[in-house]
């Protein structure tokens, strides 16, 4: 038997800074989730919850996903995003995307409305104009840095953090959605774990996975599929999964968290970095949610 009827948790990021006062992020945390309840009582589908959440969180500019993203190290927004649809198996993700508003749209049109998985840059932006998605006009009014300065990695800056989610509907399915503008001032190009199935975001029919951190060191142990590897094959429990896996990571010299929700409606929210902003609906329906 589920927990409960349906789950959802969400996350803004790994990273966090004792100086900074996150009332804002955990206020639009809260947001999202009570909307994304709202959507679950009424019979809402995990992977539409998903997408409508990941939208919202990439258009507050809070995040440096979507609207708050950094620039690269040329001073030009490229985004990354996946999303998952554990039912079907279905995935769809964008890699450096540049000039659309809303990247997990671009992803969404790519999974229900083409044969393939991953676009990247000129294709993904082409792919998006076909579809009639939401254009930037204008870049330098649109994006709203969440995060300045020197550091090169988000994961250690107490950045304002990648976006993720990890969805159980009424019916049992489970999706999962991650959304990026990857780490301050990277390397034109350079794509992380965000958009790369089975490392940052996965979803099949028992779990659903969304991570944030260090994305090289998420790729080098497929992170987000690991979870659902070791469930599958009866490595232990959730938490053991989630530990073990962050553990991991660790070895790869990644600090990072993670977000994860079992076909039981179980959720883990845990990071080896400073701290991960997140959100979660608690059984009786109320919402947690904390900068760490
Ligand atoms: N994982 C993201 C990346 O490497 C960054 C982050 O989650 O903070 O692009």
């Amino acid at each position: 038997m589920p927990l409960a009827p349906f789950g959802f948790a969400l996350h803004g990021g790994a990273g966090f800074d004792p100086q900074h006062d996150y009332t804002p992020q955990i206020e639009q945390l809260r947001t999202v989730t009570a909307q994304a309840r709202t959507q679950l009582q009424e019979g809402a589908a995990a992977i539409d919850v998903a997408s409508q959440a990941i939208i919202a969180m990439e258009r507050c500019g809070l995040y440096i996903a979507g609207r708050g993203a950094s620039a690269n190290a040329e001073g030009d927004y490229e985004l990354d995003a996946c999303l998952m649809d554990g039912a079907r198996g279905t995935a769809g993700a964008v890699a450096a995307l540049q000039g659309f508003k809303s990247p997990i749209q671009v992803a969404r049109a790519l999974m229900d409305h083409s044969p393939h998985v991953l676009l990247v840059s000129q294709g993904a932006a082409r792919f998006a104009r076909e579809k009639g998605l939401e254009p930037i006009d204008d870049p330098s009014s649109w994006f709203t840095p969440a995060l300045t300065g020197e550091s090169f990695a988000c994961a250690d800056a107490g950045g304002h953090g990648t976006v993720g989610c990890v969805v159980l509907d009424q019916h049992g399915h489970l999706a999962a959605a991650t959304s990026t503008g990857g780490l301050l001032h990277k390397y034109p190009g350079r794509v992380g774990d965000t958009p790369l199935v089975g490392a940052s975001t996965w979803a099949d029919t028992q779990v659903a996975v969304s991570c944030t951190g260090h994305g090289e060191a998420f790729i080098r142990r497929a992170a987000a599929v690991q979870v659902a590897h070791r469930l599958r094959f009866g490595h232990g429990t959730l938490e053991e999964a989630v530990a073990a896996v962050l553990a991991d990571v660790q070895s790869a010299n990644g600090a990072g968290g993670l977000i994860a929700m079992t076909r039981q409606g179980e959720i883990r929210a845990s990071y080896n970095a400073y701290g991960m902003k997140h959100a979660y609906l608690l059984p009786d329906g109320s919402i947690h949610a904390a900068a760490r």
